[in-house]
C-alpha cells in the first residue's frame, strides 16, 4: 500500500510517501513558511531534489502542491493519486479517551478538537492538516497517530499527580507522555536487534533530541514515561525545563511581576540548555564546541542534561526492578558520542559497561556496551514516519 504520511505543524507540514510492503519512502519532503511566503522542499527517492517558492496561502493549497508534485509526469513517484491507498496523519494529543491509533470518523475529529487544551500549538494545526487531506483526496482512509497513547498504557502509579483529585475528574489532570510513536517504535526494534523475549522484557528508551523523554516498558507495554500532562516534564530539554518545583514561578512572579502564562512560556521557550548556557544555543554540537573552547556554561548545562537522563534511567531501572537493554535515539541519541558517554558513565552499578568504539557509531543500530556488559546499549535510529505508516496500514486495510 501507498501510504502518504502528514506531520503538519502550525506553519509547516513534512510528508513522506511510504510503500508499505516495502517500507520503503518514495519521495519525501516539506512545505515551509506556510500563510507567509511558502516554500516546497520535493525529494523523489533517486531523484533530484527540488526547492521552489510557491504562495501557499492555507495548509490546503500546501498539500494539494504535494500532491501535484507526486502525481507530476517527469518527476513524480504515481501516475494519479488512486494510487494513495491512506493517509496517516501525527497528533500531538489524544486526550483521555484515546488509547491506541484510530481510523479517523467525526467523533475521532470532535476529539482532536477537544483536546487542544492539552495540544494547543499542535492539535489545531494536524486537524488542519486532516480536514484538507479529507477536502483533496475524498474517499480515502485517513488514520490518527496519537503522541499520546503509548503512555496510556501506564498504571495510576505513574500516571496521577499527587494533587487534588477532582483535577483528574473534572479536567483529566494526568500524565499522558509524548514522543509515544518513537518509544513505540524504538522499543519494539530495540526487542528485535537484540532478539529479546517479545513477551519478557524489561527495557528503557531515551528519546533525546530538541525535546526529550525517557520511557520504561515491560513486555510490549509501557509503565511508565518521563513527559506529563505536556511535553515541558521529565527530561532538560533543548528550550524546556523539564522538572522543577512549582514553587520557583510564584517566587519569579512576585520577584519580576510576570504572570503565571508568561512564566511558562519562558519554561517551555527559554529554558533548557539554551536557559542554562545563558542563551548560546539549544543546539549540542554548539554547546559541546562552546564547552571544548572553555565556556562553563555549556559544559555545565550538557553535563546536568546527561546527570538528568541518568537519574532517569536509574529510577525506571529501579521501578521496573531492572533492566535487559536500554536504546538511545534521537538527534542526540544517534550522534552524541560525548553525550552517550557521559550518560552512560553514570550506570557501572547496573553492571553497564561501554565499548568506546562502538560508541562511534552514528545514525544507526549498534549495540554500544561491551560483550560482558549486564544490561545491552544500543542505539536504535528512531523512524516515526514509517511506524505510522505501519499503523496507518494495518488500519487501512
Ligand atoms: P531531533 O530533535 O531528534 O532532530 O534532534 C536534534 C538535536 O540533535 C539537535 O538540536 C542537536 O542538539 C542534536 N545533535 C545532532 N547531531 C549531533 C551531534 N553530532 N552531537 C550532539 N548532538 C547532536
Amino acid at each position: 500500500m501507498n501510504i502518504l504520511v502528514i506531520n503538519c505543524g502550525s506553519s509547516s507540514l513534512k510528508y513522506q510517501l511510504i510503500d508499505s510492503e516495502t517500507e520503503q519512502v518514495s519521495a519525501k519532503g516539506l512545505c515551509e513558511r506556510i500563510a507567509l511566503d511558502g516554500r516546497l522542499t520535493y525529494q523523489p527517492t533517486g531523484g533530484e531534489k527540488e526547492v521552489g517558492d510557491f504562495p501557499m496561502p492555507t495548509h490546503e493549497e500546501a498539500i494539494q502542491l504535494v500532491l501535484d508534485r507526486l502525481v507530476n509526469p517527469e518527476t513524480g513517484v504515481l501516475k494519479s493519486l488512486d494510487e494513495v491507498d491512506a493517509i496517516g496523519h501525527r497528533v500531538l494529543h489524544g486526550g483521555h479517551k484515546i488509547t491506541s491509533s484510530v481510523l479517523i470518523d467525526d467523533e475521532v475529529i470532535a476529539t482532536i478538537d477537544e483536546a487542544k487544551d492539552l495540544g494547543p500549538l499542535h492539535n489545531p494545526a494536524n486537524l488542519i492538516g486532516i480536514k484538507a487531506c479529507m477536502k483533496l483526496m475524498p474517499g480515502k482512509p485517513n488514520v490518527a497517530v496519537f503522541d499520546t497513547t503509548f503512555g496510556m498504557a501506564m498504571p495510576p502509579k505513574a500516571y496521577m499527580y499527587a494533587v487534588p483529585h477532582e483535577w483528574y475528574e473534572k479536567y483529566h489532570v494526568r500524565r499522558y507522555g509524548f514522543h509515544g510513536t518513537s518509544h513505540s517504535f524504538v522499543s519494539k526494534e530495540l526487542v528485535k536487534f537484540l532478539n529479546l523475549d517479545p513477551n519478557n522484557h524489561k527495557v528503557i528508551v531515551c528519546h533525546l533530541g530538541n525535546g526529550s523523554s525517557v520511557s520504561a516498558t515491560v513486555n510490549g507495554k509501557c509503565v511508565d514515561t518521563s513527559m506529563g500532562l505536556t511535553p515541558l516534564e521529565g527530561l532538560i530539554m533543548g528550550t524546556r525545563s523539564g522538572d522543577i518545583d512549582p514553587a520557583v514561578l510564584e517566587y519569579i512572579a512576585r520577584k519580576e511581576g510576570k504572570d503565571v502564562f508568561e512564566l511558562v512560556n519562558i519554561l517551555n521557550k527559554k529554558s533548557g540548555v539554551f536557559g542554562m548556557s545563558n542563551g548560546l544555543s539549544s543546539d549540542f554540537r554548539d554547546l559541546d564546541a562552546a564547552a571544548k573552547d572553555g565556556n562553563e556554561l555549556a559544559a555545565n548545562a550538557v553535563q546536568a542534561f546527561c546527570y538528568r537522563v541518568a537519574k532517569y534511567i536509574g529510577s525506571y531501572a529501579a521501578a521496573m526492578n531492572g533492566v535487559d537493554a536500554i536504546a538511545l535515539t534521537g538527534g542526540i541519541g544517534e550522534n552524541g558520542v560525548g553525550e552517550r558517554d557521559k550518560i552512560l558513565s553514570y550506570l557501572g552499578y547496573l553492571g553497564v559497561t561501554i565499548d568506546a568504539e562502538a560508541n562511534k557509531t552514528r545514525g544507526k543500530n549498534q549495540i554500544i556496551s561491551t560483550p560482558d556488559s549486564k544490561v545491552t546499549v544500543a542505539i536504535i535510529p528512531t523512524n516515526e514516519e514509517l511506524a505510522i505508516a505501519r499503523d496507518t496500514a494495518m488500519l487501512a486495510k
